[in-house]
């Protein structure tokens, strides 16, 4: 079990940015976190992280603890279809775990870089398929130990939004997949991993999709059409590649993203009238 103090948060996100978290806890099971929470209750603000693929920690880094998932690594894949997934696991290795077991439904996870607790409070989706209707059971806790289990149709699905409550770490869940054919799988899993190679700004740190995309339309389309293609403040940019990404080559502060976040919030909302909401979380507090 990792537990200790000033944690810097630019090791835990793949935007490499954010300040120390007053306490960092990286447990190596579900059982493990488990006996600490009976043990030694957790105080004050708790923050849970995946892989930090969806977040921005802001340079002053967290206050209270940040939990991370990363090491709860348990996966059973069923031939039948039934999958059952620790919330460390990485969405890709599920994706292919499935493939290897010639189960299909999940293609659409193979890029995405996060782990399964983020992808279920996001309702992770990509390619016109989404986590969320696959899920069978939720297994989550608070932060005194205390599990719940959630059947998949209690959870509202909506676009990137589960409705599982902010007090909850999920821990495990169970999904239902279909039973496949190999080649075809693979095939569509290759498309998506050279689609992605091709259209997003891989080589440069960035934590995906800033903004959701608003109802019949593209946010990065609106970016682009107000001319914020390649807008920079400080280090970070609004990527020359793809318009819906903020990158940074290692130059960049969180408050230099969190600016053209909103400068790019003004300017589309000047020029077009839309209001851009945010997909990336922004977390922590300012330096
Ligand atoms: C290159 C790139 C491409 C991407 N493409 C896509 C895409 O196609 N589709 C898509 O949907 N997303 C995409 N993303 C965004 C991101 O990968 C997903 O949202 C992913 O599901 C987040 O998982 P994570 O583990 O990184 O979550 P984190 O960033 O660690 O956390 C995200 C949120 O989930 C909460 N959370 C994390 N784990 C738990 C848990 N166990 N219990 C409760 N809450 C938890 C956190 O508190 C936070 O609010 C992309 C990101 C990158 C960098």
């Amino acid at each position: 079990m990792i537990a200790r103090p000033n944690e810097p948060m630019a090791l835990h996100t793949t935007w490499h940015l954010g300040g120390a978290a007053d306490w960092f806890l990286q447990p190596e099971t579900v059982g493990q976190w488990f006996d600490w929470c009976r043990d030694h209750p957790v105080e004050g603000p708790l923050l849970v992280i995946g892989r930090g693929s969806n977040i921005l920690v802001r340079d002053g880094g967290v206050a209270g603890t940040v939990l991370s998932t990363k090491q709860w690594k348990g996966l059973t894949v069923q031939a039948d279809g039934r999958v059952r997934a620790e919330a460390g696991v990485a969405v890709a290795s599920l994706s292919r775990a499935a493939l290897d077991k010639g189960l299909t439904g999940i293609e659409f996870l193979v890029g995405i870089p996060g782990s399964v607790g983020g992808a279920i409070r996001m309702n992770a989706g990509a390619h016109g398929g989404e986590i969320g209707p696959l899920v069978t059971e939720v297994v989550t806790c608070d932060r005194h130990g205390k599990r719940k289990v959630w059947r998949g149709d209690e959870i509202q699905w909506r676009y990137r939004h589960s409705s599982i409550p902010e007090d909850q770490i999920v821990v495990e869940v169970a999904l239902e997949l279909r039973p496949g054919e190999g080649g075809a799988i693979r095939s569509k899993m290759a498309a998506i991993i050279e689609r992605r190679n091709a259209t997003q700004p891989l080589h440069r740190l960035n934590a995906g999709s800033v903004f959701r995309n608003p109802d019949g339309d593209y946010a990065a389309r609106l970016i682009e059409a107000a001319g914020l293609k390649g807008a920079k403040v400080g280090g970070a940019q609004v990527d020359p590649m793809h318009a819906n990404f903020i990158t940074h080559e290692g130059d960049a502060s969180a408050a230099d993203v969190e600016r053209l976040i909103a400068m790019v919030q003004e300017q589309v909302h000047a020029r077009f009238g839309v209001t851009l909401v945010r997909e990336v979380q922004i977390v922590g507090r300012p330096a």
